[in-house]
């Protein structure tokens, strides 16, 4: 970070804009927003400008460059329109030991102005350091969307509240309650329009020393949680939420750091991955025991696999280890693997044509035997997705030949998808093995052997060719 983000107090503080025209109107915009003295210097205004000073929002001070107002204000804002000027006048500020920020010109900046997302008293600034805006204002956009427009008077609200709420409910309780006001019916009825109840739901909570409904007594949770594939954009919008409301994450090797940003600051992370043949420190049963006496602290707990949670994931074993010490479970779902590398190669695990079936399967079974069974899964018009599939690529070649399926069959190898240096390989199920050895695939890659079927190949290739 060469900039770092901070929130400066400009309330009856003066904030000096140098300049008259549009780019200083820009700027007197954006900090109208705020409760700043602002003094525009300059030898004339605008006709927005003069109207801002006519209503008392701002006062001029007539010259081209102000030393008394300079030395007083607290930032500085240089856009005069004129580049020379605004270079003299910032080396002037600079001089008086003011950080300023020039339109246009980054390389004589203290300061940037972020792209803001005004929720006032919630507002999140978003910066690239000048190096992307047009990315900063995507991710504006979609805060803009995530966060409902009233969101800020119930931010406002709880403000005036927190003196009531802090005497009232016990520290214990505090956080359960505050993520009832922002996630369930307060947050829901303002959104709506319905302030007032909300106000009178709120003050009747804090009255009773905490929220009546049963949905938000503190009860754990372990949440199983799809990560997706690497990426973190992938990650689902409910996903995001649950990590954002976890105590505890506890996460695999796949899991993407990304993601983990995306969690609630203080929540504690736990890494319990399992490496290939090492899974000593922790095995499923030590994963099982810990979320599980998490949860029973009354814990929001995120068990964060990658991809989806219920393929070859395990999360059979830990819903049953929540079941019969009677902790209450979910699984959000996440993008499994399969589906991102294929929409990553652009292959089509099923299409009209020719592959009607899709089929999930793993190259590693239970006992550690490298030879998964296929029979009966592969035939004609069938995808296979192997997960887990390098080490046994040789046995499924065999395997899959042995019942029929083509040597040219297209394989296609998708290692790392998602991820930085991932590739992506494709082939005959002739050459599979030959493919994984002469590439030197690596784990995690995902292997797909497509079995077209030849009535349906032909059937399509003459509807097309009618068309
Ligand atoms: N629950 C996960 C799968 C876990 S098993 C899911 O739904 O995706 C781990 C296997 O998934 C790896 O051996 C590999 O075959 C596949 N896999 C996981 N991430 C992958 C990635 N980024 N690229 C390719 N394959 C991946």
């Amino acid at each position: 970070m060469k900039t770092f983000p901070m929130f400066i107090d400009l309330a009856d503080r003066t904030v000096a804009i140098v300049g008259g025209g549009e780019q200083a109107a820009q700027k007197a915009r954006l900090l109208l927003k705020t409760e700043a003295d602002l003094a525009l210097i300059a030898p004339e205004l605008d006709d927005e400008l003069s109207g801002l000073v006519r209503k008392g929002r701002a006062r001029h001070v007539s010259a081209v460059s102000d030393r008394e107002t300079l030395s007083e204000a607290r930032i500085v804002f240089v856009c005069t329109g004129c580049a020379g000027a605004d270079a003299a006048i910032a080396a002037e500020a600079k001089s008086l030991g003011k950080l300023v920020n020039v339109v246009d010109r980054p390389d004589l900046c203290d300061l940037i102005t972020p792209a803001i997302v005004d929720r006032d008293p919630l507002v999140v600034a978003i910066g690239t350091e000048g190096a992307a805006p047009v990315l900063a204002r995507q991710v504006k956009t979609r805060l803009e969307e995530m966060l409902e427009p009233r969101l800020g008077d119930l931010v406002s609200l709880a403000g005036r509240l927190r003196d009531a709420v802090a005497r009232r409910i016990s520290k214990d309780k505090r956080r359960v309650f505050w993520r009832w006001v922002f996630n369930e019916a307060p947050r829901r009825m303002f959104a709506s329009g319905r302030e007032q109840e909300a106000a009178r739901l709120l003050k009747a909570a804090i009255e009773a020393g905490g929220p009546e409904a049963p949905e938000v007594e503190q009860k754990g949770l372990v949440s199983l949680v799809g990560s997706g594939p690497g990426s973190a954009d992938l990650m689902t919008l409910r996903g995001v939420q649950r990590l954002q409301e976890a105590d505890i994450i506890f996460y695999d090797r796949l899991v993407d750091p990304g993601v983990l940003e995306l969690a609630r600051r203080d929540a504690e992370r736990v890494f319990v991955g399992k490496r290939h043949g090492s899974a000593l420190e922790w095995p499923q049963s030590r994963i099982n025991g810990v979320i599980v006496a998490a949860a029973r602290e009354g814990k929001r707990v995120v068990r964060l696999k990658s991809g989806d949670p219920l393929v070859f994931g395990r999360a059979a074993e830990e819903a049953a280890a929540c079941e019969a010490a009677e902790v209450d479970w979910e699984v959000v779902p996440g993008v499994t693997a399969a589906l991102a590398a294929a929409a990553e190669a652009r292959l089509f695990p099923t299409d009209r044509g020719a592959t009607r079936h899709l089929v999930l399967t793993t190259g590693a079974s239970p006992e550690g035997a490298a030879e998964p069974d296929l029979a009966g899964m592969a035939r004609p018009g069938v995808t296979l997705a192997v997960y887990m599939g390098v080490r046994s690529s040789a046995e499924t070649q065999a395997n899959l030949l042995r019942q029929g399926a083509p040597e040219d069959a297209p394989v296609t190898i998708v290692e790392g998808a998602e991820s930085r240096g991932g590739r992506r390989l494709h082939g005959a199920l002739g050459e599979l093995s030959d493919l994984v050895k002469r590439e030197g695939v690596k784990s995690p890659a995902m292997v797909f052997i497509q079995w077209p079927d030849p009535q349906r190949a032909a059937f399509a290739a003459e509807r097309l060719a009618a068309s």
